[in-house]
């Protein structure tokens, strides 16, 4: 435990420098204060804890991807879990009998769409859960990508930079080093475009399965859910997984954030599981209403939170902690017009 606090420090020195947020070494790994380390010492901090017991127990998918780890979750339903990377963001391809729905593209690392293809023959369209940059960089592959109609959504098209993303990249942000041929140092999200624009409560067909959109304002202001009522299933994106939920970014809005928690906590009863877009691929859904409980008491200033760098405030609980930030806390409100990687702090 010791090398992980230290090396988490690490990460954040790199973040620094390079004038970007200080990274947790691993969205299951809440990041902590301590004392120097090196990246080797990083990698292996988080890299020890790869695989996860809990995405080995579904079987994998018969594909071979020299970077995804493919597991099927459900009949039809494959996670696309990027393990090598410290976000461990996960991607879902859900398929139907006559269509497939890609949710969320992840880094852009590597082409996501032979990996897709390997998976299923039919027509697939694409719908993120939100447009930070780690859910939307396999989506120029994509010629059907559908997406909220939102000032913020419409910025984030434009891809986002180099400059930005060079921290993701960084040797310690890797298990086992980049993935064969991509170019870290040029590394960058590709603009994109929407095919269809969607909205709360539209439906997706895809032949023997229907999956409604729920738009979830909050950690984005185009946070979307996806919910599969027929199965119980309910892909939640980044506004809930086991780990430290990312609550901190100006474009995050805490008041939007608790509504759409009780709504998704108001589904918990009929759910079987959720299926988050980061570190474990399946989730307790009691876990919606231990999340709503526990925004509440850290906005009434019930519990006692610890200071990171970037001006953020890191409170934890069993399953989860909320890394948020003393500007959104104090009830300030960024502009959430503008776009944003998910990479930004407040000043
Ligand atoms: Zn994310």
């Amino acid at each position: 435990m010791a090398t992980v606090l230290r090396a988490s420090r690490y990460i954040a020195s790199i973040g620094v420098a390079l004038g970007l947020i200080a990274c947790a070494p691993g969205r299951d790994t809440p990041p902590a204060d301590s004392a120097q380390a090196n990246a080797a010492e990083l990698a292996n901090a988080w890299c020890a804890k790869q695989p996860r017991p809990v995405n080995e127990a579904f079987p994998p998918a018969t594909v071979s991807s020299r970077w995804f780890d493919v597991y099927q979750v459900e009949p039809g339903v494959y996670a696309l879990l990027e393990a090598r990377q410290f976000q461990l963001t996960i991607s879902y391809l859900i398929v139907g009998d006559a269509s497939a729905l890609l949710f969320d593209t992840g880094l852009g690392l590597v082409p996501l769409r032979p990996l897709v293809e390997q998976l299923t023959p039919l027509p697939v369209r694409v719908v993120n859960s939100h447009t930070h940059f780690d859910h939307v960089g396999g989506n120029a592959e994509f010629a059907s990508v559908l997406a909220l109609e939102t000032p913020y959504t419409r910025a984030n098209q434009r891809g986002f930079p180099h400059a930005e993303l060079a921290g993701e990249v960084a040797a310690g942000s890797f298990c086992g080093g980049p993935p064969d041929g991509a170019d870290t140092a040029a590394f960058h999200t590709r603009a994109w475009t929407t095919a269809r624009t969607v909205a709360d409560g539209d439906t997706l067909d895809l032949g023997g399965r229907v999956l409604e959109i729920l738009h979830v304002p909050g950690h984005t202001p185009d946070a979307v859910a996806l919910l599969d009522r027929d199965h119980g299933l309910l892909w939640t994106g980044d506004s809930y997984y086991d780990g430290p939920v990312w609550l901190y970014v100006p474009e995050t809005d805490l008041d939007a954030y608790e509504r759409s928690i009780a709504g998704l906590t108001d589904l918990a009863p009929a759910l079987r599981r959720l299926l988050p877009a980061h570190n474990l691929v399946t989730a307790d859904p009691a876990r919606l209403g231990e999340m709503q409980r526990a925004i509440r008491e850290v906005r009434d200033g019930n519990v006692k939170g610890a200071s990171e760098s970037g001006n953020r405030v890191i409170f934890r609980f069993d399953k989860f902690s909320i890394l948020t930030s003393q500007p959104l806390l104090d009830g300030q409100v960024g502009d959430g017009t503008r776009g944003g990687s998910g990479l930004t702090t407040w000043p």
